[in-house]
């Protein structure tokens, strides 16, 4: 039998067509490989799409930000922050749980962090705000904390996030450093190497 044909053929299917348009709304990945991602889970074994699914409902649905530091977990605390035997008097100021990542990947840090979720971005109508700055400032009046490592990206709106927590920090008598030159400027921490972010973590320098 002969298929009627519609007015205007619709050459990709519906649900093709959408996981191809949900692929490519993710970072770094353009049209061709979101048709590449989708006609490869269109052949592969039905298991691979559904654990794909799974760990997706799951990611969203299980993990969540620590109380304390708001890096990701699936407790009510982070594992770093429910480990006894980190220097519980520094805090290491980050912008993504990514970056937390690099750092404890260069094994040269042993305190508590504080994940900020963002930098200082005007433009894009990310504002103090939208950060946990003032998350940060209550914890820096309940526990007893000495340095505070101001280790936003060596770009120009890590340096203005930077810049605007000091501020807080200041009146609080709070001692803050800021890593030490030599990373790759306007890059991400994410990306450097672990020995030059192991090396810019102990030469950090007084603010
Ligand atoms: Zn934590």
């Amino acid at each position: 039998m002969r298929p009627a044909y519609s007015e205007r053929p619709q050459l990709v299917v519906e649900p093709v067509a959408r996981l191809i348009e949900e692929f490519s709304r993710l970072p770094g990945i353009g049209p061709k490989t979101a048709s590449r991602l989708t006609f490869f889970l269109l052949r592969a074994e039905p298991e691979l799409a559904h654990g794909l699914a799974q760990a997706l409902h799951d990611l969203k649905d299980q993990v969540r930000l620590c109380q304390r530091c708001f890096n990701i977990t699936v407790e009510e605390f982070c594992p770093i922050c429910l480990e006894p035997s980190r220097d519980q008097s520094v805090i290491c100021v980050v912008e993504e749980p990514l970056d937390l990542l690099a750092i404890e990947r260069t094994g040269a840090y042993r305190g508590l962090y504080h994940v900020l979720h963002g930098h200082i971005a005007p433009l894009d109508g990310v504002y103090r705000e939208h950060l946990k700055i003032d998350e940060l400032i209550a914890r820096l009046r309940t526990e007893a904390v000495d340095e505070v490592i101001l280790a936003t990206n060596p770009n120009t709106e890590g340096e203005a996030t930077a810049y605007l927590i000091l501020k807080d920090l200041v009146p609080l008598g709070v001692r803050a450093t800021r890593l030490a030159r030599g990373l790759p400027t306007g890059g991400d921490l994410e990306w450097a190497d672990i020995d030059t972010l192991g090396a810019a973590l102990e030469g950090r320098r007084e603010l």
